[in-house]
């Protein structure tokens, strides 16, 4: 992604003769990186554009390898799901972000909510319902700050088990949301059965928005799909003042992207958004 360009991670790339011994030590590696304390979260924050208020940050991984620098999460999330190791790395981000988060309500900052990345892999295992409880519990964050993200594609490999505990964590005040809605292969009637709150409008029809008639037409409908179904919806990837001004004329308010923030180390939300004059 642009922001680590220049700085990418080249395992893959030496050649199919290493692939096997390379992909083997890129999982040795991932396997220590938790405990050697190399994955660091970022917060990207989301703007309620009517106020511009921060209202919430999503947290994104980030792998600072110690000779390849920043490693993007598309580049390790995939073998960390194909080899399992997300459910203990996902299980580290809820725990972490929920503590920041709370962290930052108990010094008395604005009680924004923290969105989170879920994989299916973490559906799967059968105690997730208990582990996000207990983190919940441990960390003192109310459910009503806690957001998960899930892609239109997992929801779609769903089994009777991952609706009961969408549906658990629902009843609990945990807020589901679709992240890169309309990206997915599925049908609409799902929506009207799942446990979810939000609709987040994926960044390549906002990318487009203002110069491709068929994007623009996709997020005319996303938000009038999330209107008449009373869901909320967030904008993703929005970069230019022109995109936020077309989503805010439709009544879509609340967006994230590089024209608002990057995403950011902790202690730089704090600084830029919890004690800026603005
Ligand atoms: P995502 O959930 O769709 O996250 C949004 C991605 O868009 C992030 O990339 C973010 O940095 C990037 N982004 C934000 N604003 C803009 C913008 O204005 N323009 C553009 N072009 N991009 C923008 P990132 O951080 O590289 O993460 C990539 C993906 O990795 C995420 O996509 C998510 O699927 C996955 N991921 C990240 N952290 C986690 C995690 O803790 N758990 C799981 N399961 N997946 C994660
Ligand atoms: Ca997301
Ligand atoms: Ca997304
Ligand atoms: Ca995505």
């Amino acid at each position: 992604s642009k922001e680590i360009s220049g700085n990418s991670f080249h395992f893959f790339r030496s050649g199919m003769d290493n692939r096997t011994l390379e992909s083997i030590k890129f999982e040795n590696a991932l396997y220590k990186a938790l405990d050697r304390d190399e994955l660091i979260i970022y917060y990207q924050p989301q703007i309620n554009s009517r106020t511009g208020d921060i209202i919430g940050v999503e947290a994104l991984l980030r792998w600072n390898h110690p000779t390849e620098g920043f490693i993007s999460p598309a580049d390790f999330i995939p073998i960390a799901e194909e080899t399992g190791l997300i459910v203990p790395i996902g299980e580290w981000v809820l725990r972490n972000a929920c503590k920041q988060v709370k962290a930052w309500h108990d010094r008395g900052y604005p009680l924004i909510s923290v969105s989170v990345n879920l994989s299916v892999r973490q559906f799967e295992e059968n105690n997730l319902f208990q582990v996000i409880r207990n983190i919940l519990e441990e960390t003192g964050l109310e459910p009503q700050f806690l957001h998960l993200e899930l892609t239109e594609n997992q929801i779609i490999k769903n089994t009777e088990a991952t609706l009961k505990t969408m549906e658990l964590l629902k009843k609990l005040g945990i807020n589901i949301a679709i992240d890169d809605f309309g990206t997915g292969y599925s049908s609409l009637g799902y929506l009207k059965d799942l446990p979810i709150s939000t609709l987040k409008i994926d960044k390549s029809f906002v990318e487009d928005v203002m110069t491709d008639k068929d994007n623009a037409a996709i997020t005319n409908t996303i938000i009038a799909l999330a209107q008449n179904l009373h869901l909320n919806v967030i904008a993703e990837g929005v970069e230019t003042k022109e995109q936020a001004d077309f989503l805010s004329s439709r009544n879509c308010y609340l967006m994230q992207g590089y024209f608002f923030s990057r995403p950011l180390k902790a202690e730089d939300v704090v600084r830029q958004y919890f004690y800026s004059e603005n």
